[in-house]
């Protein structure tokens, strides 16, 4: 999974919390196929984003305020563990389609 990281404000990067380890599998492996030309460079690869909205005081918006949370599994101890945390001011239609699997 992979998402364009200049659309987010970033809140935390965070280390193993077991280990101290800054190595992550799915981040090892989009790197392995970076250097192969088959991904893009610049792109935060994670095993699991859980989306959060914030709901907005009026129903009258275009956007609405969302925090993600991102997991992937340390490559030294096997832990897995949330990396990052950043927000997004996010248009409804693409939250429609955050909801659905398809971002
Ligand atoms: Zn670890």
């Amino acid at each position: 999974m992979t998402t364009e990281q200049n659309k987010y404000e970033l809140i935390g990067e965070y280390k193993c919390p077991k280990c101290g380890g800054s190595q992550r599998v799915f981040d090892s492996v989009h790197t392995k196929l970076e250097l192969q030309g088959k991904h893009q460079h610049g792109d935060v690869y994670f095993y699991n984003r859980e989306v959060r909205q914030l709901l907005p005081m009026t129903s009258a918006v275009l956007t609405m305020p969302i925090v993600s949370l991102y997991t992937d599994v340390c490559v030294s101890c096997g832990t897995a563990y949330v990396f990052r945390i950043d927000y997004q001011e996010a248009p409804i239609r693409y939250l429609s389609k955050l909801q659905q699997g398809k971002n």
